[in-house]
């Protein structure tokens, strides 16, 4: 009956596909009840198959059936564990108490409370990652608003990248708190405008620089909560934002030159020749003057040097 690390890790397989394809709970249940069957939860098939991991991660489920499964399960082998290291007992134990912290222990279960010091890379598809294919269990502030904006800030997070699910949980943790303190503990229309920016910057597939700058520690909590959103942008957005700058002012200037009319010029859109012209100097002296052409017609702007 009971499966081999082989077996047991084709199911660890086939659950983090169901996961990541968001097939039906009855899938789940059904992978999960032939665990539950078929492993005998040796610390050493635990550690090989990850399977303690793979079935931890569903205890967060949305589908009530599927996480209390994923409970059961985890608790099922956290006790069988327990039990063979205490008939095993003796000097090993003592030998290992030393060195390693009773937490460690039980490494290959998951644990809520779990240190680590080798960063374990997520198994998730980096571009289908969420607080809910991550199965992370993100309501923890005891109010449904701050939670949901939590999740938010984990998902924004946690997009397009392999950092595992505890680190990217305790810094939307962080987060989120930063900006409750920061609005005074309220739950205001600050705290949520705060909250909405944030997660608007953080998940912009173009800007994977910001998520991996606080990932990294780069950028604190602390500052992120605070900062202007020119700031978070991406280098790409910065380059446009200047190029809009410079064509206000440009076009600032031409509106307080003295506009001139040229028969000599045509709008390249409506095809009149109703055209008024500035010229200014906007590089070195030693080059041409730029000419600022609008169509009084259709109200096309371009420029020429
Ligand atoms: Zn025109």
């Amino acid at each position: 009956m009971s499966m081999d690390a082989k077996e047991v890790k084709v199911h660890v397989q086939q659950l983090e596909k169901a996961i990541k394809e968001a097939l039906p709970p009855s899938h789940l249940l059904d992978l999960l009840g032939r665990l539950k069957k078929g492993v005998v939860p040796t610390e050493a098939m635990l550690r090989e198959t990850k399977v303690g991991m793979a079935v931890g991660k569903l205890r967060n489920n949305v589908d009530p059936a599927v996480s209390n499964a994923a409970k059961d399960i985890v608790q099922k082998w956290k006790t069988e564990v327990a039990r063979l290291k205490a008939c095993k007992g003796g000097a090993a134990q003592q030998r290992k108490q030393s060195t390693v912290s009773p937490t460690t222990a039980n490494a290959s279960l998951p644990s809520p409370v779990k240190a680590k010091k080798a960063e374990p890379k997520s198994a998730v598809d980096p571009g289908k990652r969420s607080k809910l294919t991550d199965g992370v269990d993100y309501k923890v502030t005891g109010d449904k608003i701050r939670d949901n904006c939590l999740g938010m800030m984990y998902d924004g997070l946690c997009i397009d990248g392999d950092a595992p699910a505890d680190k990217i949980l305790k810094l939307a943790q962080g987060l989120e708190a930063q900006v409750f303190s920061n609005h005074k503990n309220k739950i205001d229309q600050g705290y949520k405008r705060r909250m909405q920016t944030l997660f608007l910057n953080l998940k912009d597939k173009k800007n994977p620089n910001l998520r991996a700058r606080v990932l990294s520690g780069e950028i604190s909590v602390e500052r992120l909560s605070t900062m202007e959103s020119h700031e978070m942008a991406s280098d790409e957005q910065k380059k446009e934002d200047d190029k809009i700058r410079e064509e206000n002012l440009r076009k600032a200037m031409a509106a307080k030159a003295v506009k001139s009319y040229s028969d000599q010029l045509t709008c390249g859109k409506c095809r009149q020749k109703r055209v008024s012209y500035t010229q200014a100097q906007t590089r070195s002296a030693d080059e041409p003057m730029t000419t600022f052409c609008t169509c009084d017609n259709c109200g096309h702007f371009w420029k020429f040097s």
